[in-house]
């Protein structure tokens, strides 16, 4: 069976070579799909994308008439499928539930502690032979209450660790988990996370019910000096509302591993161009901001998760059987 394999990066490359069964032909494109670059999956079967390609009704029905029947997805999230517009043309996705939740939980956690005690600074200030504290004091995790929004897989590795750190858990979900509530976390409703977590970070999908969930009222009701950490999707985040409160002091850290327009900045090396996102350039200057590329999940041990799971998702479909990881069937 022929995949073409959009945005492939040599890591993807390296995955797929090493896991994927003989009989699926991945021909890897660099290139984001969207409806200029469909035309280049003519003569496969079958497309494998990732979080930034564009699968709107659109291009879902260029594949179609292209003749693709399968969309595998190498990424847990699907917030950039139009679901219903796959099930009309009858193309089936499937995705990969669940690679690594360790992998983006840790990150997360590293980007607390980067934030809280100032590594980014301290890296540079000793290269420099500046061995002066000033400007990189820092505050005990321990005992701390951190806010989780979403407790499924990633958040609930999140809040292994931060137990670890004697942190106290503050979650809301739509569903409960069992599991946090063992750990020792509370569930509350979303008013009261936000007025008393030191720390808040995000890990539910992005829906239209959770686009923009931070704006500037919910900014508005956090503590002040609040640290807000976003490994989940960008849109969660209205972007405007949190550059506000940073200026205004309301939000005291803020680490970012997702934007909401990183289609056009991530996963490339944009080094020697001009970025034209002046939204994303002004976050850029505060020095209490971190953001990181998108590489939450960029792991070994997830890598090669990802390229097992997806090959399976694939030879499934080529077999006319099921994984259990299809959106659509
Ligand atoms: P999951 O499905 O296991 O958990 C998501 C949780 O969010 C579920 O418990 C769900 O009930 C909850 N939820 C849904 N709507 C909610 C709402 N309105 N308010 C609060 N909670 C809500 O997913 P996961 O594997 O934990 O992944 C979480 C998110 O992390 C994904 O949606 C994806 O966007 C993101 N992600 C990012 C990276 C990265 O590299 N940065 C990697 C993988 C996943």
């Amino acid at each position: 069976m022929k995949v073409a394999v959009y945005s492939a990066k040599q890591y993807d490359q390296d995955g797929f070579s090493r896991w994927a069964d003989t009989s699926l032909q991945f021909q890897y494109l660099d290139t984001r799909l969207t409806a200029d670059s469909v035309k280049l999956a003519a003569g496969c079967h079958a497309i494998c994308v990732f979080v930034n390609d564009e699968l709107n009704e659109q291009v879902l029905r260029q594949l179609s008439e292209l003749g693709i029947e399968m969309v595998a997805l190498r990424c847990a999230g699907f917030n950039n499928v139009d679901i219903a517009a796959a099930k009309e043309l009858g193309i089936r996705i499937a995705r990969v539930p669940a690679y690594s939740p360790e992998a983006v939980a840790e990150h997360t956690v590293g980007m607390i502690l980067c934030l809280n005690r100032k590594l980014h600074k301290a890296y540079n200030r000793v290269r420099d032979d500046n061995f002066a504290l000033d400007g990189l004091l820092g505050f005990n995790l321990f005992g701390k209450t951190v806010g989780l929004i979403g407790t499924g897989r990633i958040g609930l590795a999140t809040a292994r660790i931060l137990r670890g750190f004697g942190c106290e858990l503050l979650c809301h979900d739509t569903t409960l988990s069992n599991t946090i509530l063992e750990l020792g976390g509370r569930y509350v409703p979303l008013a009261d996370l936000y007025a008393q977590s030191d720390i808040i970070s995000l890990h539910c999908p992005l829906t239209p019910d959770t686009r923009h969930m931070i704006n500037h009222y919910s900014i508005g009701s956090m503590k002040d000096g609040v640290m807000l950490i976003n490994t989940s999707r960008g849109a969660l985040i209205d972007t405007k509302a949190v550059i506000s409160g940073l200026k205004n002091r309301k939000i005291g850290y803020l680490g970012l591993d997702v934007y909401e327009q990183e289609a056009d900045l991530f996963f490339e090396n944009l080094s020697d161009q001009m970025i034209d996102d002046d939204i994303f350039q002004r976050l850029l200057t505060f020095p209490n901001v971190l953001i990181t590329g998108h590489q939450a999940f960029f792991t070994k041990e997830a890598l090669q998760e990802i390229s097992q799971i997806t090959s399976d998702n694939l030879l499934a479909f080529a077999s006319n059987t099921e994984t259990g990881n299809e959106l659509v069937n």
